[in-house]
């Protein structure tokens, strides 16, 4: 069986205080929760780690450098992320790649120092609005995998996301049917590139505006195996309801 993974994106949003939400999330999971990971800014991850402390819940980060030391002002390591106790990072975010120009082979080296420093790299990839509309996604898809994912994955070092651009903090969600073609299309693309025994263990997260009212019905495509939360993850009452879909 395939573990299932419901992923916290804070982006730049919470501060200390917000943490309370780690306990709140505790109280609020379901028996035999599915695994639970929360990510939070880079500044709160040593506090967020021991807030979770004796809890189920897993902490990540958003974004690590490629480096794993050196004369980078202002970045932060996979090294020490893996320091503050975290065991998850997200890399290749559709926001880091727009806004910070990251490219795929960026992306690719970024998951590569994650496994370097024992941490799992949640890869993310997803088309743009005018891909979507252009009937492109697939081969961006294919694109993307094939540069953002580096030789040597396993079932326990990498975890894909697949997040539509033009879904994330829109409310919009593309059809069940696009999910799933688009989840069995990347299922298809891990075979070939890793056989079919690593590629049927690798978690396949869908993300861009899930929220508690659509979740379950996300859930049904059986090539997606939880969930990459953005808003809906602030709030642990928003995003309890969420993992228990899962
Ligand atoms: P959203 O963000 O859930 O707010 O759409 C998802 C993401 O960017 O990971």
């Amino acid at each position: 069986m395939r573990r299932k993974l419901a992923a916290g994106n804070w982006k730049m949003n919470g501060n200390a205080a917000s943490l309370s939400e780690l306990k709140t999330l505790k109280d609020l999971l379901p028996p035999n929760p599915p695994q639970v990971v929360i990510c939070p800014p880079a500044p709160l991850l040593f506090r967020a780690t021991e807030a979770a402390r004796g809890t189920d819940i897993m902490i990540g980060a958003q974004d690590c450098h490629m480096q794993h030391s050196g004369a980078f002002t202002g970045d932060v390591s996979a090294d020490l992320i893996a320091d503050t106790g975290a065991t998850f990072v997200i890399v290749g975010h559709s926001e880091r790649r727009d806004t910070h120009e990251e490219r795929d082979s960026d992306v690719r080296k970024k998951a590569t120092s994650a496994w370097a420093s024992g941490l799992t790299a949640i890869i993310c990839i997803g088309e743009t609005l005018d891909d979507h509309a252009a009937n492109n996604t697939l081969d961006i898809i294919a694109g993307q995998l094939a540069g953002s994912l580096p030789d040597g994955m396993t079932t326990s070092n990498t975890v894909i996301a697949y997040e539509p651009i033009w879904a994330i903090g829109t409310g919009k969600v593309p059809t069940l049917e696009q999910i799933i073609e688009v989840h069995d299309f990347i299922r298809a693309k891990l075979v070939t590139r890793c056989g079919a025994e690593v590629a049927d263990m690798i978690p396949l997260l869908y993300g861009g505006s899930v929220k508690p009212d659509n979740a379950a019905t996300i859930f049904q495509a059986e090539n997606v195996d939880g969930a990459l939360v953005g808003g809906a993850s602030l709030k642990a009452t928003d995003f309890a309801p969420i993992i228990a879909a899962l």
